[in-house]
């Protein structure tokens, strides 16, 4: 088994292509080394308004840029949006929400920790120590110069308002096994090819939507399961008691009770076919990194000491910031379940350790 892709040309910006019957494959950029984000329509009926149109998943990073890809594309498109749904807070995917949304006057689809984690962290700063943001730098190993200029970073900081457009003031619950409907009126005989059921994925962010229609067997994964790259995983300063790789790896299994042949369509790279073997593979990959990180930690380590384990290449202070995070949530896993012990040090910083019973030598 493997995962391969579907033979349908990548859109270009402002451009759609179709990945299967009644749902377009969109393509906004993204200022990263992950140059772009998937966002897709699904041709839907508002039985409310009465409104032909479409169901908007994700919208793209919250800038100016991004909204001018979006006002050609909806000049170009043939109907208006009809809701719009977000399967995580990340700014790549409700950054333009609010703006679609306040546009077409429709409701807005997110889980509730989603969208309460979102508005919190477009609040800004709360205007009094941060300390403890320190702290978790100071935790992970960090120099003393890289906590301060981080610090100062933070002051001068919009937050994340910058990057994601207001978000709407209301929004519609998505909980694990909801069902959502989207549809045409062509399709109202055949109730169940309109039905998407909502599955939760965790660990990469709080409660992240996926959305599985039986019927089509099209699986709209986000960012929880992707090709080729792997999602982050991350402990944060918000939760650093976070066991996120615990619950990332909770809830991967799930995905294997949907059929092989389902069609994937993620928030990057392309739509594939080969989901079970992609959530073996992403399984595979975080183990490999446990059994390293056992290697590596016979001797007490830092979290910064054990980024070289974790990632070959070289990281600029972007990519830091994920990969600090994405160390942490494995060294927790093993402290959580055992295997390390987890000390300070009299730097302040965590110091994890393979369990001396567990030494094979
Ligand atoms: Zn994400």
């Amino acid at each position: 088994m493997t995962t391969d892709f579907i033979d349908v040309e990548i859109p270009e910006p402002g451009q759609w292509q179709q990945v299967s019957p009644g749902i377009l494959w969109l393509r906004m950029p993204l200022p990263f080394e992950l140059d772009h984000i998937n966002l897709y329509l699904i041709e839907d009926y508002d039985s409310v308004t009465q409104t032909e149109g479409y169901a908007l998943i994700d919208t793209g990073f919250g800038v100016r840029k991004t909204q001018e890809i979006w006002d050609s594309l909806l000049a170009k498109l043939d109907k208006p949006l009809t809701k719009v749904i977000v399967t995580h807070m990340h700014p790549d995917h409700i950054g333009m929400a609010g703006y679609l949304v306040d546009k077409y006057r429709v409701p807005f689809y997110m889980s509730h920790s989603e969208y309460f984690v979102a508005r919190a962290m477009c609040a800004g700063s709360r205007g009094a120590s941060d300390w403890q943001d320190d702290e978790y730098l100071v935790r992970c190993g960090m120099s003393e110069d890289y906590v301060a200029n981080a610090s100062e970073k933070r002051k001068e900081s919009k937050g994340l308002g910058q990057v994601i457009m207001p978000i709407p003031l209301q929004h519609e619950r998505l909980q694990e096994g909801d069902v959502i409907k989207i549809g045409t009126l062509g399709n109202i005989d055949s109730v169940e090819t309109d039905q998407w059921q909502v599955i939760i994925g965790r660990g990469h962010s709080p409660e992240h939507v996926c959305l599985y229609n039986q019927h089509t067997k099209v699986l709209i994964s986000g960012d929880h399961v992707l090709p080729i790259i792997t999602p982050n995983i991350g402990v944060y300063s918000t939760e650093p008691n976070a066991n996120a790789l615990k619950m990332y790896l909770d809830t991967l299994p799930q995905f294997k009770n949907l059929p092989e042949d389902t069609l994937v369509l993620p928030s990057h790279k392309q739509p594939f076919i080969g989901l079970h073997s992609r959530v073996d593979a992403l399984i595979a990959h975080h183990h490999k990194h446990l059994q390293s990180l056992k290697e590596f930690c016979k001797e007490g380590r830092t979290i910064k000491q054990c980024l070289p384990v974790l990632f070959k290449r070289e990281l600029n202070e972007h990519n830091m910031f994920f990969a600090i995070a994405e160390a942490f949530s494995h060294l927790n896993y093993l402290y959580f379940e055992q295997t390390f012990t987890r000390d300070i040090n009299e730097k302040n910083q965590y110091i994890f350790t393979l369990k001396s019973d567990l030494l094979s030598d």
